[in-house]
């Protein structure tokens, strides 16, 4: 069983998937608190949040309802998107055995499988799932990124606020992630500072800038 928040689909507007047609499947829960998170509705698995799967399935607007649904449900819930890449995130997806769920979806479906993690939990995922970890460093939830994600993960889409970040980035993500073409770097909420600081870095490490271009295209 795994707590669902929701299930949608729309264009990756993120990373190297950036466009792809995708099914978001949103878990519920997350324990790394960053203070800018976006989906803080994410966070609690609260029994007074709970709703059948139906009434979870039928909501439009993100907010903390989350259902608990088994493999069979989630399978049965994706039916109806026609889109070939599946995108599970969160909250924070790896506080969860995904494995399950990833090997029926890579295995029995053919479906290419992405998953978002912090980089704080370990991946239980099958070994084809492409992982992108934005590693989240010294937040509030007192986390710690694992070196082996990093060097597990197929991208890093890293998150710029600060001229700290960019120090933190080349002493502990850097050590255990070496290829530039997919490290990406994030803008905080797009801000002008925030923005300056990633594009300066990607010019001086060879790595790219990535924007949440759904934002700008509206859709979700
Ligand atoms: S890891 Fe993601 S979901 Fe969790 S608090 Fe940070 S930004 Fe929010």
């Amino acid at each position: 069983m795994l707590p669902i928040n929701e299930i949608f689909a729309t264009v990756q507007g993120e990373g190297f998937h950036v466009g792809t047609p995708s099914i978001f499947i949103r878990l519920q829960g997350c324990d790394v608190g960053c203070g800018w998170c976006d989906s803080k509705h994410t966070w609690n698995v609260h029994a007074a949040q709970q709703s059948s799967a139906e009434q979870m399935l039928a909501k439009r607007d993100s907010d903390e309802r989350y259902a608990w649904m088994d493999l069979a449900q989630v399978l049965a819930a994706i039916q109806p998107f026609a889109a070939r890449h599946v995108v599970i995130t969160g909250g924070e997806p790896c506080a969860h055995d995904l494995r399950a769920l990833t090997e029926a979806l890579i295995d029995s479906f053919h479906l290419r499988v992405q998953i978002e993690t912090s980089a704080t939990h370990p991946v239980l995922a099958h070994r084809q799932t492409w992982v992108t970890a934005s590693p989240k460093i010294a937040m509030p939830g007192g986390k710690v990124v694992l070196p082996e994600v990093l060097e597990r993960a197929q991208e890093i889409k890293f998150p710029v606020g600060r001229a700290r970040d960019i120090e933190l980035l080349k002493s502990e993500i850097l050590p255990f992630f070496a290829d530039r073409e997919r490290l990406f770097l994030q803008p905080i909420s797009q801000s002008e500072r925030a923005t300056k600081l990633a594009i300066e870095a990607a010019f001086e490490l060879g790595c790219r800038v990535s924007i949440q271009v759904h934002k700008y295209i509206g859709v979700r």
